[in-house]
C-alpha cells in the first residue's frame, strides 16, 4: 500500500494546492478527491493518465472542483471509448455524482461508470453524513490489506469517528491521514487539540491545512513535510 498527496492544503491554501491523494491498493491506483487544483497536479505528476478509481469525500470544490476535467482526461487523452471509473459508497451519492458533472457534461454516463466500493476487497466507507458541514453527505476511507490499514478522513470534523472505527478492527501497523484545522472557530474540521493524543495510538498525519499556521504545541505531523509522502 502506498500513499501520495497531490496537495495538501484546505479551500483557500492555494500555496499547498488542494487536499487530494493517490493511493496504490490492491494493484490499482485510486485518486482521493479532484479539487479545483488537482487536475493541474495529475497533468505535472503525469498520474493524470494511470488512474484505474476515483474515490470522492464530499462536494466541496477543493474536493472535486476539477472532476470533470479529470474525467474528460480518459476519453481526450487515453482512448475515446474509455470511461472514468468512479467509485460510489452510496446509490444517493452516485447520483450526487451524476447531478453535479450533469451540469458540464450532459450526458454523464457518457463518459463516466459507476463501481461500489466493495469490488475493491478491503476498502471500506465509513458514512460521515453532516459531521463536516450539517445536512452535508461526506465520507472517509479505510483500505485495509493484510498486512495494514490506511485510513483517510476526507473533510470529517469529526476527531472520533476513524479513531472509534478502528478498534473494530485487528491491530496491525496503522496509518491515518486526518484532516487538521488550527483555527478553533473553525468547527467544520478536525481541530488539532482534539488529535494530539493519538499520535500515542497510531502513525497519525495532518493535512487540509497551512503549515504557517502551525501552533507550537501541535503534536500532529504534517503531511506537507515529509516529501515521500508527496507525489
Ligand atoms: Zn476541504
Ligand atoms: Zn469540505
Amino acid at each position: 500500500m502506498n500513499i501520495k498527496f497531490l496537495g495538501t492544503g484546505g479551500a483557500f491554501d492555494y500555496e499547498f494546492s488542494n487536499s487530494s491523494a493517490w493511493i496504490q491498493f490492491q494493484g490499482k491506483n485510486i485518486l482521493i478527491d479532484c479539487g479545483n487544483s488537482v487536475y493541474r497536479r495529475l497533468r505535472e505528476t503525469g498520474l493524470a493518465d494511470q488512474i484505474d478509481y476515483i474515490l470522492l469525500t464530499h462536494f466541496h470544490d477543493d474536493h472535486v472542483g476539477s472532476l470533470s476535467s479529470v474525467i474528460l482526461h480518459h476519453k481526450y487523452f487515453l482512448d475515446p471509448a474509455r470511461k472514468a471509473r468512479i467509485l460510489v459508497p452510496s446509490q444517493s451519492f452516485q447520483q450526487m455524482i451524476e447531478d453535479y458533472v450533469h451540469f458540464s457534461l450532459t450526458d454523464p454516463l457518457k463518459y463516466l461508470e459507476f463501481f461500489p466500493v466493495e469490488i475493491i476487497p478491503g476498502l471500506t466507507a465509513l458514512d460521515t453524513f453532516g459531521k463536516h458541514v450539517e445536512g452535508m453527505p461526506t465520507w472517509a476511507y479505510c483500505f485495509e490489506s493484510d498486512e495494514e490499514i490506511l485510513a483517510y478522513s476526507g473533510d470529517l470534523g469529526d476527531p472520533n469517528l476513524i479513531f472509534d472505527y478502528l478498534k473494530t478492527r485487528p491491530q496491525k501497523k496503522t496509518r491515518v491521514f486526518h484532516e487538521t484545522s488550527f483555527h478553533v472557530t473553525d468547527g467544520v474540521h478536525s481541530y488539532y487539540q482534539d488529535l494530539n493524543h493519538r499520535v500515542d495510538e497510531v502513525e497519525l498525519y495532518g493535512y487540509h491545512c497551512d503549515p504557517r499556521d502551525e501552533p507550537a504545541d501541535n503534536r500532529v505531523p504534517l503531511v506537507c513535510r515529509f516529501p515521500h509522502l508527496l507525489a
